[in-house]
């Protein structure tokens, strides 16, 4: 446990002094810049951990292992992020645990999280999810909108009872234009976040850079990044 420790606390400093560098090199304020630690894969000892080092934001993709995780660390002072491709099955459990949601991409998966957040009795913080390798209109491979649909799910969301509308998240796409092109990706999601807030100045959350491109998202003016293999390691499998 001990070693598990050291060996974390050594990756966040290394992840926070790219974070500082990043803002820095970007005239950036280093507290505009929010660290959330994706845990995806990693037991709930490991978020104890991250806990006890300070950090207070984390994320999970998957219900089946965020439900109990998240149980495990509920006396601890995190705020909860579901960043995963949401099944409308799933949104009860989820409502019961996250802060956030930031894979908001469709309708039908508004109105089951606003159902099951005002059954829970919570205020659930939402991002759309903007797929940049979908064209204007269609969907992402692994999900996401097209920017063309942000404006009527945006509307949605805002009507929502339950829902908060926060921002745009996005993940740099693997194919379409914007393949290997992350700064140009996050640049277009900042632009898409300006016009965003036009009718939603409230929604000033940008979710956007992981461990290998962090430092583009904070170029870009991302408000929060999701850092997890670099944090807590090269997962063993997909997550
Ligand atoms: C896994 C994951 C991350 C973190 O990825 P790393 O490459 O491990 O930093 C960020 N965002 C989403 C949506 C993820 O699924």
């Amino acid at each position: 446990m001990t070693d598990r420790k050291d060996e974390i606390a050594a990756n966040l400093a290394k992840v926070e002094r790219r974070i500082a560098d990043a803002c820095t090199a970007a005239g950036r304020a280093r507290d505009e810049v929010t660290l959330i630690v994706v845990t995806k894969t990693y037991p709930a000892s490991d978020v104890r951990i991250l806990a006890g080092l300070g950090v207070r934001h984390v994320a999970e993709n998957r219900d089946q292992d965020a439900a109990p995780k998240a149980e495990a660390c509920s006396d601890l002072p995190l705020t909860w992020h579901f960043v995963g491709q949401l099944q409308t099955n799933k949104v009860r459990s989820v409502a019961g645990y996250a802060d956030f949601v930031q894979s908001v991409d469709r309708s039908r998966l508004v109105s089951a999280l606003s159902k099951e957040a005002v059954r829970a009795g919570r205020e659930l913080g939402c991002l759309l999810q903007v797929a940049l390798d979908a064209g204007e209109s269609g969907r992402g491979e692994r999900g996401g909108t097209g920017p063309g649909g942000i404006g009527e799910l945006a509307d949605l969301v805002a009507g929502a009872p339950g829902l908060r509308l926060d921002g745009l998240m996005t993940v740099a796409p693997l194919t379409g234009e914007y393949a290997g092109r992350e700064q140009a990706a996050f640049e277009r999601l900042m632009v898409l976040s300006t016009d965003l807030r036009r009718s939603h100045p409230a929604a000033t959350m940008v979710s956007a850079g992981m461990s290998t491109d962090l430092e583009q998202a904070v170029t870009a003016g991302a408000t929060h990044v999701r850092v997890g293999s670099a944090v807590l390691g090269v997962r063993p499998r997909l997550g």
